[in-house]
């Protein structure tokens, strides 16, 4: 499931082939906005907020996408033959380039004042340049009860952080991801970790926590279950976090996170 860092990196890519061109072609293929069509506009500008990204278009409307569970935008040459069956949900392009987007979770056309509608509810965002620390703990404050493994991936309290960043930030403070908000003292650090392991992956696909880009290497312990801890050789654990239907993917060292 794509995460801040790899969906800012989206956004950056669809910058690079959108910004500042005329649409020649749009082609919403979600029945809602079956109709939309955007040709002749100029695209502004596409911003990520979290996991969102909003495509604004000229004449005050935005393009609203998320990439879900396996959702991807791919840019390819004008003219190259668009992949059969309903994968493609959206399709922008100008006399360059054609953007796909593949499989996604949410196509919607809003106007751009409106954008607060589908955003506004979300926290800082973690790799957005009004990252705001400070409000982050505060807001995961709010709810001391909760598990700290929950609170992490609830975006209104930061936004950005899903399964792998949650699972590789707990292990690296030594944190039971059953632990409760309210007995963790230094909030403020474990979001700083957060946010730099984000940062640190902006520029290249793929998540490494560890510092060692070999595959098999990159992470201390998501997507290691059943494995020896890197530090303290302890199997690693990997369970489910949340109620159903939400329950998520979790994976720790009760070496190295007791209880
Ligand atoms: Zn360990």
């Amino acid at each position: 499931m794509p995460e801040g860092d790899a969906v800012h990196r989206t956004a950056a890519r669809l910058r690079s082939a959108l910004d500042g061109r005329v649409l020649t072609r749009s082609d919403f293929r979600v029945p809602r906005h079956a109709t939309a069509d955007l040709t002749g506009r100029e695209v502004l500008t596409t911003l990520s907020r979290g996991k969102h990204l909003l495509t604004r278009v000229e004449g005050g409307l935005t393009v609203h996408t998320h990439l879900r569970m396996d959702g991807s935008w791919r840019i390819v040459a004008p003219g190259a033959r668009v992949p059969p069956g309903d994968q493609v949900r959206l399709i922008l392009a100008n006399r360059d380039c054609t953007a796909l987007g593949r499989k996604l979770g949410m196509v919607d056309l809003v106007r751009t004042e409106d954008e607060a509608r589908l955003v506004g509810h979300l926290g800082p965002d973690l790799l957005g340049p009004d990252w705001d620390p400070d409000e982050a703990v505060r807001r995961l404050r709010e709810a001391p009860d909760r598990t700290i493994g929950e609170a992490l991936l609830d975006q209104r309290n930061l936004a950005g952080i899903g399964t792998i960043y949650r699972a590789e930030t707990l292990f690296l403070r030594g944190i039971w991801p059953w632990r409760k908000v309210g007995e963790i003292e230094d909030l403020g650090g474990l979001v700083s970790l957060a946010q730099r392991l984000l940062a640190a992956n902006l520029e290249h696909a793929g998540t490494v926590t560890t510092g060692d880009r070999r595959p098999s290497n990159a992470t201390w312990v998501y997507g290691r279950a059943g494995r020896p801890c890197r530090r303290c050789g302890t199997r690693i654990s990997r369970g489910e976090m949340g109620s159903q239907p939400q329950e998520r993917l979790i994976l720790w060292c009760a070496g190295c996170q007791p209880r």
